[in-house]
């Protein structure tokens, strides 16, 4: 945002910033007006990474356009005046009229707004003024896809627009993982329309709205003056952990200072803010201010819980070792894990991966470093701050597909103590923030100084001056860093032990029982079985130049352990949720926080209906998810009605199990997948004994599928000349025996129409069809479809889903019932169509239960 010739100008770059934070646009306004200095520029590292990094993306991006033969015109930066902001549009006006297929840093500005895409692409099927017509796209260094990013493309399209005589389809995201993202312009263009008056109408209107930290605040060169004017303001958002909508709904309640919130009570803060939150904050202000006043940090134990907050420290063991990483976020495709330090038995140990070529060599030398270290003292756990840690130990083994097996004993075996947790659950501090740099004073009497690298950032800061310019110095400060770190992690244990011992000890603080991190017998038997049969399946395949057999066996020795490694992920999710505190499962999207007050509110049939209250949340619990206790990890009952803004949901259980008793309600545990397992278990033995390619009839489709092989592979083409689509089908599929047919197509191209007709055929020829997809709604949908073209046809097909009440197909003429057991007692009646997803037909009783499947 600028003035200029008694203009404001104004762009989208100002759009996303004044979505960031509205404080942000009036100090930049503030600027362009004069009335304020610019901030320094090149003072933070940070951002110039930040910047250096987009460029390179962007630069990548463009060469890969390069790269496919496309021709780039670029258009030259302008500089700021209305009439080189003209002149540049006019260039990209030109560069359009000519059809180039890419056009660089194309400028647009309408007297007010100016931008700039980074690239226009040609696409020759939607014509405008020309022949021709332009899509947007901008590369963004976040791997994720955020709002503002879209509103920037979208005050470009609507420019584009008036240029080309027809609007874009499509705004195409470039993230930092090299992935296009493509939205529909038309989706987004209203809501830029409404922020960009929303805008203009704030500047117009000159407010001066009061700071508040935001994500941005990181990325935000006015930091240091926001963070001057919350000290002198005593401001809430000096508090430890304190939301911005906590602070928002404190501050209409007349609470502004830290050391008036110090000076209240629970009750006097308003209800809209849960009970665990409101006692938590006054506690916090309270004993912020005790620091503040006394000039020494003071702590305080919070009430014992089990398996919470300081019982969660295991005994002390000789071989424990306590464990960081050092990250950068933006080194190719997914960040590199650049440096992985573990202190044990007194000494530091550095994993360094200084490409991503070696990453993997040094995640697998950690996790073999840990599980040494654990099999020489099986009391050993592995100690770290925040849960960075173990997310990437899990991230990268599925990554890299290696030692996925060991990161889950280690998980399993609770190997992983997370000492973050234990201080947020278990003490209060006199910080505003519980980094482990702050936590020092408690155990090392200062917070760390250093000449070199003294924190996260500056770490990656240092990295990155090493790739450019290397030096030795600069790795061995980023060591030294890394390795206070870990003996911190170290001292911290120590000084968290020492509390419990003072707090009370194993009487109120029992010790957790942790496992051997093996998994149960049957789990293993399995496991050992499919590795013996991945190892025959695999015999005398090579690596590359497989033909057609061995092509099928690699793939079905690599698919026996698929749904293990898939389910890991889940699993591990699940355990980590049942550790949380009710405050940290506020913040848990997938549950829902601090329940209270349980009040009857009708009784139906066998069950009663309770209504909890909770503070407002985002939640994805909805009406029919089922519920656990994470206290006890056993049923709650079923939410029937929610509404996460007011803060109540409706539950329903049993009425012989009284009132829930519960203070947080987090989803079951991920679907237990052994039968699918089973399955394949049973194909790849049958495989390695009769061959993939044996003339016996048994897995005879699975094993046509495993090598791709078409029906029928001596006739010529399988469609008639002619032949619509739907009729070959139709036909094709009552012919087949024993071996399968792949029907492909897009969306919206008849294969739910075509497909409903083929069953009728079937079922018409006295074969029972058995109707599968991955989710219930996708089943459901082809029966609906089943039962229209039945009624057209005027034929009575019975036809029995598997599936709850919620999740069944619309029809009513579809019979649904709850159970597996129940379609089995109906397998050996007149059923003409079974409907369940892949839990359904991988039971052995469903072995040759119908004669199609599809
Ligand atoms: S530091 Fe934060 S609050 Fe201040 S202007 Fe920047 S984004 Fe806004």
């Amino acid at each position: 945002m600028y003035e200029s010739d008694n203009l404001l100008f104004v762009s989208p770059t100002d759009l996303t910033k004044y979505l960031g934070c509205r404080h942000l646009t009036h100090l930049d306004l503030a600027v362009a007006r004069g009335e304020l200095s610019k901030p320094e520029q090149g003072a933070d590292e940070m951002l110039e990474l930040l910047f250096t990094r987009g460029i390179e993306h962007e630069q990548r991006y463009l060469q890969s356009l390069r790269d496919q033969g496309r021709e780039v015109i670029e258009i030259v930066h302008p500089k700021g005046t209305a009439v080189a902001l003209r002149e540049a549009e006019a260039a990209t006006e030109q560069a359009m009229a000519l059809g180039a297929d890419v056009i660089y840093q194309a400028t647009f500005f309408d007297g007010r707004w100016r931008g700039h895409a980074d690239f226009l692409l040609r696409r020759d099927d939607r014509p405008g003024r020309w022949p021709w017509s332009y899509d947007v796209a901008d590369t963004k260094l976040a791997r994720r896809m955020k709002v503002p990013a879209l509103l920037q493309m979208a005050t470009y399209a609507e420019r584009l627009t008036a240029l080309q005589g027809v609007a874009p389809e499509h705004l195409i995201v470039v993230t930092g993982d090299r992935v296009e993202h493509s939205y529909a312009f038309a989706d987004c263009a209203a809501y830029a329309t409404t922020i960009r008056a929303q805008l203009v109408g704030f500047l117009e209107a000159g407010d001066d709205p009061r700071p508040q930290p935001v994500q941005q605040c990181t990325q935000c060169r006015w930091r240091p003056r926001c963070k001057a004017q919350w000290r002198r303001e005593d401001d809430l958002s000096l508090v430890a952990f304190m939301t911005g909508a906590h602070a928002t709904r404190l501050r209409d309640a007349g609470i502004v200072t830290v050391r008036d919130l110090g000076g209240r009570s629970a009750g006097d803060l308003p209800l809209t803010i849960g009970l665990a939150a409101r006692e938590r904050l006054t506690a916090q202000a309270r004993l912020q201010l005790v620091e503040r006043d006394s000039e020494h940090p003071a702590f305080a134990l919070l009430e014992p819980q089990a398996g919470r907050g300081l019982a969660l420290l295991p005994e002390l063991s000789q071989g424990d070792v306590f464990f960081d990483i050092e990250g950068d976020p933006f080194l190719g495709d997914h960040g590199l894990e650049y440096l992985w330090g573990v202190v044990d038995h007194d000494a530091f140990t550095a994993y360094w991966a200084t490409d991503l070529t070696a990453e993997k060599q040094a995640f697998e030398q950690l996790v073999d470093h840990l599980i040494r270290a654990w099999d020489a003292d099986p009391g050993m756990h592995v100690y770290h701050y925040a849960p960075y840690e173990p997310s990437r130990l899990k991230s990268l083994s599925g990554r890299y597909d290696t030692r996925g097996a060991e990161v889950d004993r280690l998980l399993r075996g609770q190997r992983l103590v997370d000492l973050y947790t234990v201080v947020r659950q278990g003490m209060r501090i006199s910080k505003e923030s519980y980094s482990i740099k702050q936590l020092e004073a408690f155990y090392w009497g200062q917070v760390r100084t250093h000449d070199g690298v003294s924190d996260s950032l500056g770490s990656v800061v240092a990295f990155e001056r090493w790739l450019a310019d290397g030096g030795q110095a600069l790795l061995d400060d980023i060591a030294a860093y890394n390795e206070d770190d870990c003996r911190s992690t170290e001292a911290l244990r120590d000084w968290l032990e020492q509390r419990r011992i003072d707090g009370g000890g194993d009487s109120l603080y029992p010790r957790p029982q942790h496992g051997d991190g093996a998994a149960s017998d049957a789990a293993d038997e399995l496991a050992t079985e499919l590795d013996r049969i991945a190892a025959a399946l695999l015999a005398g395949v090579p690596d590359g130049g497989r033909d057609e057999q061995q092509q099928a066996r690699w793939l079905l020795a690599g698919l026996l352990d698929w749904h293990r490694r898939e389910s890991l992920p889940e699993w591990w999710e699940y355990f980590a949720r049942l550790e949380k505190s009710d405050e940290e499962l506020v913040a848990d999207a997938a549950a829902v926080g601090e329940v209270s007050g349980t009040t009857e509110v009708r009784v139906e049939k066998q069950s009663t209906i309770w209504r909890l209250d909770f503070p407002p949340q985002d939640t994805k619990m909805g009406p029919t998810s089922d519920c656990l206790d994470p206290r006890t990890a056993k049923g709650v009952g079923t939410i029937v009605a929610i509404d996460a803004e007011q803060g109540w949901l409706e539950l329903k259980r049993g009425t012989n199990r009284g009132a829930p008793d519960c203070r947080s309600l987090v989803p079951t545990s991920p679907i237990p997948d052994t039968q699918q397992r089973a399955r394949l278990r049973d194909l790849g033995a049958w495989v390695v004994k009769h061959g993939i390619d044996s003339p016996r009839v048994q897995w005879r489709a699975a094993r046509d599928l495993l090598m791709c092989r078409r029906p029928w592979p001596d006739r010529g083409p399988l469609r008639r000349p002619d032949e619509p689509a739907e009729q070959a089908l139709c036909r094709l599929a009552a012919e087949l025996d024993r071996t399968v047919l792949p029907v492909q197509g897009p969306p919206g191209t008849g294969k739910t129409w075509a497909g409903a007709r083929t069953i009728l055929r079937l079922v018409s020829e006295g074969k029972r069809v058995g109707v599968t997809g991955f989710s219930h709604k996708v089943i459901g949908n082809l029966l609906s479809a089943v039962v229209d073209a039945a009624a057209d046809a005027g034929v009575d097909v019975d036809i029995l889903q598997k599936a709850e009440e919620h999740e069944r197909c619309a029809a009513p003429a579809v019979r649904c019932v709850p159970s597996a057991k129940d379609v089995e007692a109906e397998l050996s009646g007149r059923v003409d169509i079974i409907a369940g997803t892949a839990w359904l037909f991988a039971r052995p009783a469903f072995a040759e239960a119908v004669d199609v499947l599809v």
